[in-house]
């Protein structure tokens, strides 16, 4: 066993890097070792392995490249990759569905136990990790004599920049004629709007319970769009429908941290904060004074959404200018 290897994402098409699999990067760069190896799984890689080439300090690419991997199932995917994940130290994936999908089977068929969100590396075999919804850390060591596998905090970590890069060659990995049917992809819902992904957003507005229906949710569309914002929501707007429940920002939704986060009618529940606490810089607007969320927000204002709303529109529309 030597060298770490990255389990990357596979984006279709002519999408970058996802800052996921650059974020991961960064990771195992701090691990440092003999050798960083990156391996993909998907269909036509060729596009991808080419905009890769500009990544610094990897060895080698690993590829599963077949047209029966466009939509590679976790079970397919930690089944291709267990051989050869097992001769490496350090095995990491993004803390993104697919990495949580994929590592703990893999950590299954390599009989091994796995180190998850990973905020910081203190060491080959010793990290930082959150527990009780990232409300606690706690410093684990993987004991020696065993790989170690682990996924990636993304909202603790920054992405690597593109290097000089270039010359790193490409191995294909042998694929079975036959691919298990365990689970199959039957279809991708895609959100077909335009909007910036949650996850990846540098500015979410957010909407809780306060908003009152999913006709007034709208509102934040208008200001979302000004902003070239990602929308939010509290988990009370999600349960009352007002908004749909991948947009939930928290413990149960999605861990986030944009440079600009504005929080409209939100209490600021622990478990929200949760989500929240590596945004840069938290606006909140409630109308109740002594909200949790104000011990958290770097500017605070106690007014009325239904009239802030507006107003900030009205602001922006009268600036002009692209914010
Ligand atoms: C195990 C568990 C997991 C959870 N996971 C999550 C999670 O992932 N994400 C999450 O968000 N929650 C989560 N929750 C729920 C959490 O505890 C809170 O119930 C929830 O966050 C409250 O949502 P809210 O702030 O929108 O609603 P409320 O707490 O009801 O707050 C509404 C706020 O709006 C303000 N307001 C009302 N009208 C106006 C107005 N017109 N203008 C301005 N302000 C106004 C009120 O003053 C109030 O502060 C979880 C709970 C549990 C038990």
């Amino acid at each position: 066993m030597e060298g770490v290897l990255v389990i990357a994402e596979a984006q279709a098409g002519d999408a970058p890097i996802s800052e996921a699999t650059l974020k991961t990067l960064a990771v195992a760069q701090k691990i440092g070792g003999a050798a960083l190896d990156v391996l993909w799984v998907g269909s036509d890689l060729a596009p991808l392995l080419a905009r890769a080439q500009a990544l610094a300090k990897v060895r080698t690419f690993l590829t599963f490249d077949d047209p029966r991997l466009a939509h590679p199932t976790a079970t397919l995917v930690a089944g291709l990759v267990a051989e050869r994940a097992r001769r490496y130290a350090h095995v990491l994936m993004p803390g993104t569905s697919y990495g949580r999908d994929v590592l703990p089977r893999l950590a299954g068929l390599l009989k091994t136990p796995m180190v998850s969100d990973v905020l910081e590396v203190m060491g080959a075999r010793t990290f930082k990790r959150g527990i009780y919804a990232g409300n606690i850390h706690t410093v684990v060591t993987v004991p020696d004599g065993m790989p170690v596998l682990l996924t990636v905090r993304l909202a603790s970590w920054q992405a690597v920049a593109p290097g000089a890069g270039g010359g790193i060659p490409v191995e294909p990995c042998p694929i079975p004629e036959t691919l298990p049917e365990t689970a199959r992809f039957v279809a991708l819902a895609v959100d077909p709007s335009d909007r910036p992904d949650l996850q990846s957003a540098r500015r979410v507005v957010s909407g809780g319970r306060a908003l009152g229906s999913r006709e007034n949710f709208a509102l934040l569309e208008r200001l979302a769009e000004r902003l070239h914002a990602a929308i939010g929501a509290s988990r009370a707007a999600v349960d009352a429908g007002y908004a749909p429940n991948d947009l939930q920002v928290g413990q149960t939704g999605k861990i986030i941290a944009p440079e600009l986060y504005l929080a409209f009618g939100i209490s600021g529940a622990i478990q929200h904060l949760t989500g929240i606490r590596d945004a840069r810089t938290i606006v909140a607007v409630n109308k109740d004074p002594e909200a949790p969320i104000f011990k958290v927000a770097d500017i605070g204002l106690v007014g009325d959404l239904f009239e802030v709303i507006p107003e900030l529109l009205a602001e922006l529309d009268r600036q002009g200018a692209e914010p």
